[in-house]
């Protein structure tokens, strides 16, 4: 008995010892990479709350809206030719706790990392070969900085706001810098079909922010999706003229708003609300996928 366990003990320490010599990475830590779908999916990010929100700043009483805490998230799409970040949190993963105890910052409040979740995937930032944020403010930037080796999407008059002299309101520039030195697809407000197949394509939807922009899903079974970012903040904001008191342009927004209905009509497409807590309460989770 003996001597059988430590033969065992003998055989897992050198298999241990293999592997790290083949990839400097102790056992415990080596993820099992994912291999490339058939198909592209989607994977849904906890990023964590917003609580103590005021409907006034959103334009509406208390009573008019039903679930006034938001939730931040963020997503992975995996295409059988690559991978796409969209979106990166609130709170940064190195302030975030290894026993995921919440955190809290200001009024968001996240438990898990966003790494952590990719890493549970099989997914480090290095496999990521794109990242597109929805826009900069901080809610949707916080781990930005660790995608700066994949080809980043944005728009122009989003990128110049974000470099600019005058740093824009409602972003933290330190969250996002590594990103000004990374390969860039600049878009000047047309389409870009990330994988060149029609399935996933970065749309403009300017007024939220200079450049803010969303993203057109098509999956084999769930069917098309649009992830519209902050294109509302409510369900209660559909239908009607009523945008953030901190919006870039309200025209522009309203804009936006009429064409992605017109577009989510003629496709069929389902829209998410990016910070949609009850929505998002219905959704599958990562390691959970829509395809
Ligand atoms: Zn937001």
């Amino acid at each position: 008995m003996l001597a059988a366990m430590s033969t065992r003990k003998m055989s897992s320490i050198t298999v241990a010892s293999v592997l790290v010599a083949l990839t400097g990475v102790p056992p415990a830590m080596a993820q099992a990479r994912a291999k490339p779908p058939k198909s592209v999916r989607l994977y849904v990010f906890d990023n964590g709350v917003i609580k103590g929100l005021d409907p006034a700043t959103f334009h509406f009483k208390k009573e008019e809206i039903a679930v006034a805490d938001m939730v931040v998230c963020s997503y992975l799409i995996v295409h059988p030719k690559g991978t796409l970040i969209w979106d990166t949190g609130a709170i940064p993963d190195a302030n975030l706790k290894p026993d995921a105890s919440p955190v809290t910052q200001g009024r968001f409040t996240a438990t898990k990392g966003l790494k952590s979740q990719l890493a549970a995937l099989g997914y480090a930032p290095k496999d990521i070969n794109f990242i597109g944020l929805s826009h900069y403010h901080a809610d949707h930037t916080a781990n930005a900085n660790d995608f700066a080796g994949a080809t980043w999407l944005v728009q122009q008059p989003e990128r110049d706001a974000m470099f600019s002299d005058k740093p824009p309101a409602i972003a933290q520039q330190a969250q996002y810098i590594a990103l000004k030195d990374a390969k860039t697809h600049i878009l000047k407000g047309e389409d870009f079909d990330v994988f060149g197949d029609g399935t996933v394509v970065v749309k403009a939807a300017y007024g939220h922010t200079p450049g803010h922009q969303v993203l057109l899903l098509k999956l084999a079974k769930t069917g098309p999706i649009l992830l519209a970012g902050d294109l509302y903040h409510y369900q209660e904001e559909r239908g009607t003229d009523k945008v953030p008191t901190f919006e870039f342009n309200k025209e522009q927004s309203l804009a936006s708003r009429a064409a992605m209905e017109a577009l989510t009509k003629k496709t069929g497409a389902q829209l998410w609300i990016e910070h949609d807590l009850a929505n998002f309460n219905k959704l599958k989770k990562a390691p959970s996928y829509y395809e």
